[in-house]
């Protein structure tokens, strides 16, 4: 499962957590003050398609996790 970074709306503490993929959006809870912390948008790639192989091209057009 991919890592997602979620800021606290409160105090703005940043975690990162492991979360399934249909769960990136969902809310967490924040283990400093235990305020409601959203997904940050972050610019960097989560997952596959990292490296630079070149090789591999694959487009994940029907990627249909689960
Ligand atoms: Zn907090």
């Amino acid at each position: 499962m991919p890592i997602y970074e979620y800021v606290c709306d409160a105090c703005g503490q940043r975690h990162e957590m492991i979360r399934r993929y249909s769960e990136r959006d969902a809310s967490a809870r924040c283990a400093q003050c235990g305020g409601e912390a959203h997904r940050a948008l972050s610019a960097f790639a989560v997952g596959r398609g990292g490296a630079s192989t070149g090789a591999t091209a694959s487009p994940a057009a029907c990627y249909s996790g689960g």
